[in-house]
């Protein structure tokens, strides 16, 4: 037994609390994981439970149903190790070796002194933990899995062998939901999408003018994507296609965005403009395009403090591309779609499918000539056929564009099911120990689930938790009354599944 005074004691379910201020003393960022997988093995093999453990530290163990409901199909209990290790800027804190700090305030929120918490997904942990180390009772055959590396890239889910870890159960409760009372029933898949334009250049003639467009809001290519933000890089396209009647110019350079799955908040692009006399006239024209933008009624208030700049720049410039290169590169931004490409017929306001065009940039070689034009993009639906359309209609508008495009790191959705029986389950144990229906929403991210449902097949999956704020920020909150409730909710849904 530990001498240092347990913060957590005192308060219900103790068992869960126990084993949550445990994990909290053992380091598990992404990516090292190793050392609380030892801990979830060694508890397991005190307890004479079958344990797998693979190469990437994925644990999983299988508890066998209580006597007499043998029959009663097996459920899987799913959370994730990692946690995201995020300090205050003043914090001597070292993930790597240290203990969190808990505190609990006067309403029962567990925080960490100057560190993330890792309630997300720590409570999933201590909850399988409980639960395996005194199941309700009678309890169907319950298989508890336990993934690494969730907030990184779902790495511990991909990695995920069912035959070799002899999983059987077709029935799963993912514990890593934020917010109680709320019934995750879906989640959309995705897949990251390149395009490179090639450039050919030649001397520049003008005067070149720099674009500036920032202060967009961005946000979450999933989540927020029905939102209405303005992507910065559309806009610029939009600004720079109206010009090409009145002003002769070709591009010399372009960027904006910084990630494939964040709606980008700034664009830059430089320009040669022949018409050197005109050059303050065009400053003035971009300026009037940016303003018919701002008033476009469409546009949400937030977005419309974006700023917009055009400065004449001093140095003549040497290089730029050629006519069919800037049209290229203009055709495809006012071409791609983007934001939500349509919503889903039997979820009302669920967004089925989008994208988001996140990055542009110029490629160049090492003596900083442009070689390329990349655009990066996120796709994302929970349906394959899709993602499968996206893929094709990407690749179509890059080759008549002269350009290519390259698909990669897709991945498989959640679909909802119209039927759930464990959804239900949950809903009528709900209601039945606290009058509340849970609601059901389905999430236009990626999730764990995705890929663990394609991976084992038919599956009934439900994604909850308790009641958690500023995840991932040191200010990470998880609250005991709701991690209560939602343990005794989860076993109370074990016992009516035996
Ligand atoms: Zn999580």
């Amino acid at each position: 037994m530990s001498t240092t005074t347990r913060i957590l004691s005192g308060y219900e379910p103790a068992s869960v609390l126990s084993f949550f201020e445990d994990i909290c003393a053992i380091p598990h960022v992404s990516g090292d994981e190793r050392a609380i997988a030892d801990y979830i093995e060694a508890f397991a093999k005190a307890r004479g439970l079958s344990c797998y453990r693979d190469a990437v530290h994925n644990v999983f163990i299988k508890l066998p149903a209580s006597e007499g409901h043998e029959s009663a199909p097996a459920v899987i209990l799913q959370g994730h190790t990692d946690m995201v290790g995020e300090k205050t800027a003043d914090s001597t804190h070292n993930f790597a070796t240290d203990g969190l700090k808990l505190k609990v305030d006067a309403e029962g929120w567990i925080s960490a002194t100057d560190t993330t918490l890792g309630g997300d997904d720590g409570i999933a942990v201590a909850m399988m933990l409980a639960i395996l180390d005194n199941p309700p009772q009678p309890h169907p055959a319950i298989e508890c899995l336990f993934t690494v590396s969730e907030e990184t890239g779902l790495e511990g889910a991909w990695a995920f062998d069912p035959v070799a870890m002899e999983a059987t159960a077709h029935t799963m409760i993912n514990l890593d939901s934020e917010a109680e009372g709320v019934l995750t029933a879906g989640c959309s898949g995705g897949m990251r999408t390149d395009i490179t334009l090639p450039v050919t250049c030649e001397s520049a003639e003008g005067v070149a003018v720099r674009v500036t467009l920032d202060g967009f809001t961005g946000g979450h290519s999933g989540v927020e994507i029905h939102e209405g933000h303005t992507n910065a890089i559309k806009a610029m396209g939009r600004i720079l296609s109206a010009l090409t009647e009145p002003y002769d110019f070709s591009l010399i350079s372009v960027s904006g965005g910084g990630k494939d799955n964040a709606i980008p908040r700034d664009c830059t692009v430089t320009v040669d403009l022949r018409d050197t006399a005109h050059a303050e006239d065009f400053a003035r024209a971009v300026t009037a395009e940016a303003e018919k933008l701002r008033s476009e009624p469409n546009m949400i208030p937030a977005d419309k403090s974006f700023t917009c700049t055009a400065e004449i720049l001093p140095d003549p410039p040497v290089l730029s591309m050629d006519d069919k290169t800037t049209h290229a590169v203009l055709s495809l931004l006012t071409l791609v779609r983007d934001g939500v490409l349509s919503m889903s017929a039997h979820v009302k306001g669920l967004v089925a499918h989008s994208r988001n065009l996140g990055i542009i940039k110029t490629l160049t070689d090492g003596e900083g000539k442009p070689t390329a034009v990349k655009f990066s993009m996120s796709t994302r639906s929970a349906s394959n056929g899709h993602l499968d359309d996206s893929q094709r209609e990407l690749t179509a508008l890059a080759a008549v564009l002269g350009g290519e495009a390259t698909h990669r790191a897709r991945y498989p959705g959640w679909d909802y099911a119209p039927v759930s029986p464990l959804r239900d389950l949950w809903t009528r144990v709900s209601e039945g120990i606290y009058g509340v229906t849970p609601r059901i929403e389905v999430i236009h991210a990626g999730l764990e689930c995705g890929i663990l449902c394609d991976k084992l097949g038919e599956m009934d999956i439900i994604s909850v938790g308790p009641d958690m704020r500023d995840i991932h920020t040191p200010r990470e909150m998880l609250s005991i009354p709701s991690v209560e409730r939602t343990y005794r909710l989860v076993c109370e849904t074990l016992r009516a599944l035996a």
